[in-house]
């Protein structure tokens, strides 16, 4: 046996298989040829970044409008950082915005294991044959001979890390190599980079165009001590392997890419397309910046379910960020499915895209108010469920009698955009429900230029005259009416001009009656109301008001 095969051995007794052998395991996907297969690669450290929500939809889409393949691929390798039970939940929150992974841990295909920590066996595989081969060695520095490296470049003024001269066990004889493994010495396991200062690489980015790079030069680990790959290393095994064919990922890897291309090139394995996305940033007092997890609750996609945005709102958001334009043709097609539209590399933003909170509370109010009653109630009642007990008890109290509520001015031609999310219909409709109603009846303050005794006489008034079986405008003539006998102006300006003239202005006049009624001053339209309500508990409420009013 060969010194290297010796020392291969020695670091891989177990290992019997060849890369050979994986490249048979795991062909070249059966799919036409035009047909991409694309990848969310999450580490398990926490929740769903709206960031990586964004990456994924878009690789899924990429994959979808294609006939491909999507994969979740668990990226685990750095044990530290793991938060257990997050990658379940991040596959959760994908699922709740209805990117299906076609495979993943929870759904294997013919390329798994789709966890990298169990992949274990394939990146010992093509290190044993690295190591054989010469492209790798195991590196023995401890951390302080490391600093000391760190130290001397400093000094020089050259540039950091290890490699060529500084990359000392590079230069180990595979005897001291042999001695040291034997002696059971820490090590970890390096590339060996063929790069050299001056050279160029040039990584052909699929949204970016070509890019042009200093050749790799490190000495990379590529195994770390306790066995699991690292990133760079895993990257290049994994989408080699599971025959990745666009690697759609964010643009913080563009300067790393050039690792990626050197032990694509020194492997003989042909390079995926690269995909860098753009990062979601936000403007924080007037700068860009990164969209972060610690300082943006918008960050975290749990913000948006928790306050109930419509999933459909926020992908379309999402969609209106990956491609310029998207909007255009939104316009043109507004009642088509969103995936309708064909992705293009070519029109995705180059230097991050622009959180804009904004953008994201009118697209939902656009498709809430979109939402036939049905659909609505189904999605507010899912949502209920989920995050907010109270509001699922009033739905399913009377699902008739929410529905009508929820109906107000919705399903006609432009229809009413009452709510953003589905947390905002409790606080709008509350009043609708007695239980709400009687307490805020107690907080309600009637506006002072008005007597208290005129107040009751004019509700008493619209009490024993209202006809709620007219038609919306006839029923507003009849509280015209009234209210002019009772010497308010037929609009704000007129009284304003004279106010000597008037008590008030109509305005007003309906004001009263909305707050005895509603215990609020703005609700979804008043007809409605009152009409769903019946006349039986709005007269109800005008004599409570009226005995509160008497007794306050
Ligand atoms: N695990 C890496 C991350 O979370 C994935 C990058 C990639 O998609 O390759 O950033």
């Amino acid at each position: 046996m060969n010194k290297r095969n010796e020392i291969a051995e020695l670091i891989f007794p177990n290992i019997t298989g060849t890369v050979q052998e994986l490249e048979i395991k795991y062909p070249k996907r059966p799919l036409s040829d035009d047909a991409i297969v694309t990848r969310f690669a999450p580490s398990p450290t926490g929740f769903l970044h709206t960031g990586s929500l964004f990456t994924s939809l878009v690789s899924w889409r990429f994959a979808k409008q294609t006939n491909g393949v999507f994969f979740l691929r668990l990226e685990d390798t750095d044990q530290k950082r793991e938060i257990k039970g997050s990658g379940d939940r991040l596959i959760e929150q994908l699922l709740i915005f209805g990117i299906t992974p076609d495979e993943s841990f929870l759904h294997e295909g013919n390329y798994g294991p789709y966890i990298q920590s169990q992949r274990r066996l394939i990146y010992h595989t093509v290190i044993k044959e690295m190591l054989i081969k010469g492209l790798a060695y195991p590196c023995f520095c401890t951390h302080d001979e490391l600093n000391e490296i760190r130290k001397e470049q400093e000094a020089k003024k050259v540039l950091p890390g290890y490699y060529h001269e500084y990359a000392k066990c590079r230069y180990l004889t595979d005897e001291e190599v042999i001695e040291k493994l034997k002696n059971k010495e820490d090590y970890v396991i390096r590339f060996k980079s063929l790069g050299k200062l001056d050279e160029k690489v040039v990584l052909e980015d699929a949204i970016r165009g070509n890019i042009e790079f200093p050749k790799n030069i490190q000495d990379i680990v590529i195994m770390k001590s306790d066995g699991l790959p690292t990133y760079h290393f895993a990257h290049v095994v994994d989408d080699h392997f599971m025959r990745t064919t666009h690697v759609t990922r964010g643009e913080e890897w563009v300067p790393s890419a050039p690792i990626h291309l050197e032990i694509f090139e020194q492997l003989n394995w042909q390079k995926p397309v690269f995909c860098h996305f753009p990062v979601i940033m936000k403007l924080d007092e007037d700068k860009r910046r990164k969209l972060s997890k610690r300082k943006d609750a918008e960050a975290s996609v749990d913000y948006f379910l928790e306050k109930g945005y419509p999933i459909e709102g926020f992908l379309e958001y999402l969609m209106t960020l990956a491609n310029s334009n998207f909007e255009e043709w939104r316009l043109a097609n507004p009642k088509s499915d969103i995936f309708d539209f064909n992705l293009d590399f070519s029109k995705m933003s180059l230097d991050g895209a622009l959180f804009d909170l904004e953008k994201v509370k009118s697209i939902s109010k656009e498709v809430l108010g979109n939402m036939t009653k049905d659909d609505f109630t189904n999605k507010a009642l899912m949502y209920a469920s989920e995050y907010d007990l109270e509001l699922k008890n009033i739905i399913e109290e009377d699902l008739e009698y929410f529905k009508s509520i929820i109906n107000i001015e919705r399903e006609q031609e432009k229809p009413r955009k009452d709510y953003e999310k589905f947390s905002d219909i409790l606080p709008i409709i509350n009043f609708m429900y007695d239980k709400y109603y009687y307490d805020l009846s107690n907080q309600v303050i009637f506006n002072e230029r008005f007597k208290k005794d005129f107040i009751i006489e004019l509700l008493k008034e619209y009490r024993d005259n209202f006809d709620l079986n007219l038609d919306q405008e006839n029923w507003f003539n009849g509280m015209k009416e009234l209210a002019l006998n009772k010497g308010f102006a037929q609009r704000a300006k007129q009284y304003s001009k004279e106010p000597d003239k008037f008590v008030g202005h109509i305005g007003e006049y309906a004001e009263i009656l909305r707050l005895a009624t509603c215990a609020k001053t703005s609700t979804p339209n008043f007809y409605d109301v009152l009409r769903i309500l019946g006349k039986e508990k709005v007269i109800e409420r005008i004599n409570h008001t009226i005995t509160l009013l008497k007794t306050k």
